[in-house]
């Protein structure tokens, strides 16, 4: 049996969504004889590879250009696409921000935080710009499958990663569903 293809990609998030991944525990095994992990933040190569992938995964919202670029790119490379937690899914705990202007939210963490003095907002090229908004990732590039929860438990990345070796489109139902 052919290996199925798989990438993953972390953008606006801590690390949870992928700590919940590594909570499958020895059933990794099990998946590791069908599936290949090409690469992922917790693999010594990060980008997905020119010749693309089966299977993409994102967690995190869109928070900045550099996120935008990498979920763009992610979805040229991958046949289906995975949007893995409540980030990812809606912008999650991100979309805080939202309430606040861009500028008071950057001044709030670089100006006027009371630990810091002399602050100053950080501004060059190789940095992304802030979007005025965060957004799940469906607001840039169009998503297969959605896998919601802050993280999604282990048995929900589980399951859906055995559908999608099996060549099935996982559909989340019952304890496997949830947004907490
Ligand atoms: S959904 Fe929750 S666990 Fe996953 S990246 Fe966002 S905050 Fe972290």
């Amino acid at each position: 049996m052919t290996k199925i293809k798989i990438a993953t990609e972390w953008l606006e998030s801590c690390a949870g969504c992928h700590m919940s991944l590594l909570d499958i525990d020895e059933r990794i095994l099990e998946l590791l004889k069908y599936v290949e992990i090409t690469s992922s933040p917790l693999t010594d190569l990060k980008h997905p590879p020119e010749e693309g992938v089966d299977v993409g995964i994102l967690s995190g919202g869109i928070g900045n250009s550099d996120q935008e670029k990498k979920a763009k790119e992610m979805r040229k490379k991958c046949k289906i696409l995975v949007a893995l937690g409540d980030c990812a899914v809606f912008g999650g705990i991100c979309n805080l921000r939202n309430f606040f202007p861009k500028e008071e939210v950057l001044n709030r963490g670089f100006v006027e935080t009371e630990s810091t003095s002399k602050g100053k907002i950080p501004k060059s090229e190789v940095l992304g710009e802030l979007t005025d908004q965060v957004s799940g990732v469906n607001k840039v590039v169009k998503v297969d499958v959605y896998i919601p929860g802050c993280p999604p438990s282990a048995d929900s990345i589980y399951y859906a990663l055995t559908e999608l070796v099996n060549g099935r489109i996982p559909v989340l139902e019952g304890d496997l569903l949830h947004y907490d």
